[in-house]
């Protein structure tokens, strides 16, 4: 998380000066290892591609290799001698989904804050560059639309479709009399806390982590998700309906196994797909995605001091 030192919103990042000496906020990264630099160099390279075009001239922020690679990924993170700062890039391998940490201290070595792609041989190349366009949001300090507090306004939200439901349900049977919290709740109002609240989440159904409204995690974004007006359905930063399902519908398109959609003007079930668009070659940041990140990252017209 920031420090709070930086000139950011959120203390992330740092301001810099580019090369002709203009204000911008750079976000280095650099590569864990060279087989992870040539895995995913035009992956990330075209996810960066997304926000920039989407970005430019309006924000100072540049996501850029760090400099001391001098513009060759295979100079991985631990090459960089100078104490100056980056993102790590890393292959977390084919299961499971990507993630990133939300922002990134400038000033700590944090482990934490480090951008992890997965699924490299599961998804087609335009998926993974969706993937990591969404990551690449939470490393500016973007949270998930569908956490905000206001989102049961906007969006049906099936907990019970969740991957690792029935696992959390049998938890629940087995050990939830011995659980404190508990006491007096039916199984009904115990599912109900896993799909809620953060410990119990954490104990009983981790996959529902993802999907807890903000304001009961806790993040130092909240109050200003709060502010953020109507949902934004296409953001690059929803999950996608049936992104996270316990089981593969018989048909496809059975919102009957949706965990995640909404009603259209019309009152017709709706689904959602990440970043606007059923084809990930066409997804990518909304034009409210880049309202936020030039609210975190506005761009200066003046040449610095
Ligand atoms: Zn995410």
């Amino acid at each position: 998380m920031g420090s709070g030192n930086g000139d950011g919103v959120f203390g992330w990042p740092r301001r810099g000066l580019d090369e002709a000496g203009y204000n911008y906020y750079p976000i280095f990264y650099c590569f864990d290892t060279v087989d992870a630099a040539r895995q995913w160099e035009i992956v990330v390279t075209k996810a960066i591609e997304k926000w920039q075009l989407a970005l430019y001239p309006y924000s100072g922020l540049r996501i850029q290799l760090h400099p001391y690679c001098r513009g060759n990924s295979y100079v991985t993170c631990n090459q960089i001698r100078s104490p100056t700062d980056w993102f790590k890039i890393e292959d977390g391998g084919g299961e499971g989904s990507s993630s990133s940490s939300t922002g990134y201290d400038y000033y700590e070595r944090n482990p934490y804050e480090k951008l992890t792609l997965r699924g490299y041989d599961a998804r087609t190349h335009d998926m993974l560059v969706v993937d990591c366009a969404h990551e690449l949001g939470h490393t500016m300090g973007l949270g998930h639309e569908h956490q905000r507090p206001d989102r049961d306004e906007w969006l049906e939200f099936h907990c019970n479709n969740l991957a690792g439901a029935s696992a959390a349900h049998d938890d629940i049977d087995e050990n939830g009399d011995s659980d404190i919290d508990f006491i007096g709740l039916n199984h009904d109002q115990r599912f109900d806390m896993a799909c809620t609240t953060r410990d119990k989440a954490e104990r009983y159904f981790p996959e529902a982590l993802s999907y807890i409204k903000y304001e009961y995690l806790g993040y130092p974004w909240t109050n200003f998700e709060k502010d953020a007006g109507a949902l934004d359905v296409d953001s690059i930063m929803i999950y996608s309906t049936w992104q996270a399902i316990d089981e593969e519908p018989d048909e496809e398109n059975d919102f009957d196994y949706a965990e995640l959609f909404y009603y259209d003007e019309h009152a017709n079930l709706a689904a959602i797909y990440q970043g606007g668009n059923l084809r990930p070659l066409l997804a990518g940041p909304t034009r409210r995605n880049v309202m936020r990140v030039i609210y975190l990252y506005p761009k200066w017209d003046g040449q610095a001091d």
